[in-house]
Formats: structure tokens, C-alpha cells, sequence
């Protein structure tokens, strides 16, 4: 095969084709050459085919995670002559005269409920 003599004219047919998308491959069929006469022309003028497409970038929304509600102590709370058998009796100082227990459902076969009684295992695992 000829080798091919680039002018000005077909530079710029050359920059406008890679410019456009086209690949070395589709340019050199454009050109009736060669694919790597057409790579050598671009490196030689400092063009670059995009024959590698860069993906796009997704639009990533930013994630702020899932955070966990914070568990809130069950609002007090019984007084003492209200307080039943199922009652969490853990003691609730609202500042009232009368003292206040939890009053939520305990959990089988302990006195505190849920709450409390991750409150009351976590303080005797870090006693
Ligand atoms: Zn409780």
C-alpha cells in the first residue's frame, strides 16, 4: 500500500474526524488507509481517537447513610401504686415528688423492658 501523503486538507479532515468519534479504524476507511497510518498521523499531530470511549460518569447522589434512629428512653413513666407485674421498674427521677418508674412492657422473665435492660447489662458490662 501507498504510503499516504498528508496535507493541511486532510489533517484537518483527519482532526475532524477524530474530534467527531470516529475510531482509527473507521477514520482509515474514511482515508482508504491503513488503521495504523492513521494512529501514526494523530500521534504525529497530537491527535487522539476516541476509540476508548470513557464511561460516563454516573451521577452519584450522595449517600449519607442510614443511620439508625437513636433509641429513646420510653417516656415515664408509672408511679408506684401504678406500676403492674409486666412494668419495667426502672426508676425514672423526673424531678416529681413521687417517683416515677419506666412503666413499659418488660421483657419475659425480667424486670426491666427492652430498653432498660440493655441499659442496665451495658452498665454492669463496663462496672
Ligand atoms: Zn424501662
Amino acid at each position: 500500500m501507498e504510503t499516504l501523503k498528508w496535507n493541511t486538507e486532510m489533517d484537518g479532515r483527519l482532526r475532524a474526524f477524530v474530534t467527531s468519534g470516529k475510531s482509527y479504524g473507521q477514520i482509515a476507511k474514511e482515508f482508504g488507509t491503513t488503521r495504523s497510518a492513521i494512529a501514526g498521523r494523530c500521534n504525529r499531530i497530537g491527535l487522539k481517537a476516541s476509540s476508548q470511549p470513557l464511561p460516563p460518569k454516573p451521577d452519584m447522589p450522595l449517600e449519607y447513610g442510614h443511620v439508625p434512629p437513636v433509641q429513646d428512653p420510653p417516656p415515664a413513666g408509672v408511679t408506684f401504686r401504678q406500676l403492674r407485674d409486666s412494668h419495667c421498674r426502672f426508676p425514672i427521677n423526673n424531678g416529681k415528688p413521687e417517683y416515677f418508674f419506666c412503666g413499659e412492657q418488660q421483657l419475659p422473665g425480667e424486670s426491666y423492658c427492652e430498653f432498660h435492660y440493655f441499659v442496665t447489662h451495658e452498665v454492669a458490662a463496663n462496672a
